[in-house]
């Protein structure tokens, strides 16, 4: 089997290390550059994309951010799965608010502003505080902000309209503020046929809007609510491949914040913590087979690592520590890998990840130590 990947990012390598061993060969299509790569080495491939559709048996992305062009070319080849409208779906918010009320799931009240009319509308129909995030292009809490008071309502609107002006097809998204308690997400498969294996949900942590700490969860209740949630948004997509859905939990009701149609950040833990790994799962969903096992394996956090691409030498001698290099070029802030940390029992990951912060900078490493100690 060859997957030619729409993204030639660190879940597009990873995918590619997890085909590996089914036999299934990646290549990936660089977006920005829009080169045909080898998604380890991002060594140039074959001739374009035209000739690099033709080759694929199954096309996937890894990315929702893909113009639609580009989209339009893969989908008319019939080997595009998911689909472009669950891709689409996740790149514009728009899209994505309306198909979660077509799938009657729960998600935070909204109104779509084009016009400082409608901007006035909003305020009225959400009510504040609110949140306002561009419709496109907005990611890790990039293109938002909170409307806390009237008298903040010009300068936001100054903004904003400014935003709307720089990006055709731009709007923005005011939400009612929810009080969440936590953010968990869900990630899931759904094959072929439409056989659904979900993982179990990871409680997340944000720094400055970017993912920092996930840890998969054991809630029964919870996870029975967000498995129906995933069902019906995967149902209505037709979907095949992983997605994500994002949550807000609310004393105990969860609210979709967002999904994500691809394999997701808050998913990595999978690769030391479940049966399957979400990358392999995508794999076997997109190229028609049996889908893998997601059940937990033993109690896993996941720790992202920003803006560093060194770790000291101890890290690797802590025998709890997996550490995942993406081969990218240091930026401040920047997702560099990960390290997914396994204990026997909540406690002893507690402590696993108490020992790790110790040895890192807590900077790159924020919300490690504090949320470790809530574990226990
Ligand atoms: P998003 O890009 O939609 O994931 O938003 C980035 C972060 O902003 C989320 O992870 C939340 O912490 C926060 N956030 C987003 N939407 C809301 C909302 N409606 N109410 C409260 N916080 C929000």
């Amino acid at each position: 089997m060859h997957v030619l990947v729409l993204g030639a990012g660190q879940l597009a390598r990873m995918m590619a290390l997890a085909g590996a061993p089914l036999n299934i060969k990646l290549s990936a299509f660089d977006v920005g550059t829009g080169n045909i790569v080898h998604p380890l080495t991002q060594a140039l491939l074959g001739h374009g994309l035209d000739n690099a559709i033709e080759q694929a048996d199954v096309i996937t992305a890894e990315f929702e951010h893909i113009p639609h062009d580009v989209l339009d070319i893969c989908e008319k080849s019939g080997k595009f799965l998911p689909s472009t409208e669950a891709i689409k779906a996740g790149g514009d918010r728009r899209l994505e608010k309306a198909l979660l009320d077509r799938a009657q799931v729960a998600n935070a009240r909204y109104y779509v502003i084009n016009s400082r009319e409608d901007f006035a509308a909003a305020i009225d129909h959400v009510g504040l505080p609110m949140v306002l995030k561009s419709t496109l292009g907005g990611y890790d809490g990039k293109g938002q902000w909170r409307l806390k008071a009237d008298s903040d309502v010009e300068a936001i609107w100054l903004e904003m309209a400014a935003c709307i002006a720089e990006t055709p097809n731009q709007a923005i998204v005011a939400e009612e503020f929810v009080p969440f308690d936590r953010e968990v997400s869900l990630v899931g498969a759904r094959g072929k046929s439409g056989e659904i294996e979900v993982y179990p949900l990871a409680e997340n942590v944000h720094t400055n809007g970017v993912l920092s700490l996930s840890t998969a969860i054991v809630d029964t209740e919870l996870q029975q609510q967000a498995k129906a949630m995933f069902t019906a948004v995967a149902e209505e997509l037709n979907y095949v491949g992983v997605l994500a859905l994002e949550f807000f939990d609310v004393q105990g009701k969860l609210l979709v914040n967002e999904i994500a149609p691809r394999v997701h950040n808050s998913g990595h833990w999978t690769q030391q913590g479940a049966e399957t790994c979400q990358f392999e799962n995508h794999l076997r969903a997109v190229c028609g087979m049996p889908l893998g096992g997601t059940a937990l394996i033993r109690p896993t956090s996941m720790v992202n690592i920003l803006g560093e691409d060194a770790l000291p030498q101890s890290v690797l001698s802590q025998h709890a520590c997996h550490i995942h290099w993406y081969g990218k070029d240091k930026r401040p802030g920047r997702k560099m890998g990960h390290i997914n940390v396994c204990a026997d029992n909540l406690e002893a990951l507690s402590q696993e990840l108490v020992k790790l912060a110790d040895q890192l900078d807590e900077t790159a490493f924020p919300a490690v130590r504090e949320n470790a100690l809530k574990l226990s």
